[in-house]
């Protein structure tokens, strides 16, 4: 008899996959990729700002933000109030960007002991006026104590006459590219807040220099929700094709409009909207205003698309600005610089899996 020697084999060594090299949207499809789905009424689930869900004459729009203390604000020059209002315009945001009418939401919160009720009553005072202000119904939530810092989590519902929801994927070969508002100063009042605290944090005596920027500063304190958007177009019989809102940046929005859309794009850079005061603050912070409005995020403006045809309707529209057109998608994502040069557009929105943050 002899022996029968046993060969394993050695396990092989797993190569694990790090979250920065995903990225957020990488990690999404990876994530999501094999989910199954059960009902004829889920129209559209993961991939556009809010899921779809068929109603009979209306769909059900629903949409979900997590914010978290120390990644998405900073209490230092947060106040409490402001949070709780931003917490709500982000997801009535969501629903703008689906051409719906919000209607609902629940907002779950987790607590850490260092916070006092009459904080929390802060906090909710602002989600208050927000619901006032937007028409929103609060409806419920969940509550929790945490271990480390505040988390928000808020979760709306809102409505639109099946047929009238916009999808990122509807844009058409030769569609209008239209921008709502200006773009890059909320990026701007981000980073005037954070030189102002690294400033208090190296001599506490100095006062903050914040007088002036108000614009900016109240950009990213306490952003607005575009519903009024879709009144005014409502009102010149006007829809969008494709629409998304700009929460991680023109780029890396845009690029979802023509990923979703499967098109290309030519964006020229010098239609775009930016605050005159903004710019001369990006230049100051040595920053291409331009890259500000590209890459900074937290406008909550509206990136939409339109048929050549409706140009009419849009063109007089006050504070809505044409910024390029959708091209073939072998044409590439470009933006074309003002002396005619022709730069592909990169996502560098906020993506909070990207080493470097
Ligand atoms: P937005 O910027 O409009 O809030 P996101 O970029 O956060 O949208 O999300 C893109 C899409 O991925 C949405 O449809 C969202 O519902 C979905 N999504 C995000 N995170 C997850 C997750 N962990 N599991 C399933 N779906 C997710
Ligand atoms: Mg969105």
């Amino acid at each position: 008899m002899f022996e029968k020697k046993e060969t394993r084999p050695e396990p092989a060594k797993q190569r694990l996959t790090s979250l920065a090299e995903l990225g957020e949207f990488g990690l999404i499809e990876r994530l999501t990729r094999e989910v199954k789905r059960f009902h004829p009424e889920t129209l559209k689930g993961v991939g556009d700002d809010a899921a779809v869900i068929d109603m009979g004459e209306k769909v059900l729009l629903v949409s979900t933000d997590l914010l978290i203390e120390g990644i998405h604000f900073d209490l230092t020059y947060m106040p409490l109030m402001h949070l709780g209002y931003k917490a709500v315009v982000v997801n009535v945001s969501d629903i703008a960007a689906m051409n719906g009418i919000p209607a609902q939401v629940t907002v779950s919160i987790a607590l850490s002991s260092r916070f006092s009720a009459e904080a929390i009553d802060e906090i909710y005072a602002g989600i208050r006026l927000a619901c006032d202000k937007y028409k929103v119904d609060l409806v419920g939530g969940d509550t929790s104590t945490s271990t480390t810092g505040l988390m928000l989590s808020l979760t709306i519902l809102g409505t639109v006459n099946k047929g009238d929801e916009v999808y990122r994927s509807g844009a058409q070969e030769g569609d209008l590219l239209c921008v709502t508002g200006d773009l890059g100063s909320a990026y701007m009042g981000l980073l005037l807040l954070e030189r102002e605290k690294s400033v208090f944090k190296a001599n506490p005596a100095m006062q903050p220099e914040l007088s002036g920027f108000d614009y900016q500063i109240g950009r990213q304190l306490r952003p607005e929700a575009r519903t009024d958007i879709r009144n005014m177009m409502v009102g010149t019989g006007l829809k969008p094709t494709a629409m998304i809102d700009i929460s991680d940046g023109l780029s890396s929005d845009l690029l979802h409009i023509c990923k979703q859309s499967n098109l290309g794009c030519n964006l020229f850079e010098a239609k775009i909207p930016i605050d005159e005061q903004t710019r001369e603050l990006a230049l100051e912070f040595n920053i291409i205003p331009v890259v500000a409005a590209l890459s900074g995020g937290e406008d909550y403006e509206l990136l939409f698309t339109i048929s050549q045809k409706d140009y009419d309707k849009v063109k007089d529209i006050s504070g809505i600005s044409i910024i390029g057109h959708m091209t073939a998608a072998s044409q590439g994502k470009n933006m074309i610089t003002p002396d005619g040069h022709v730069v592909p557009l990169t996502a560098q929105g906020w993506d909070g899996m990207k080493p470097e943050r």
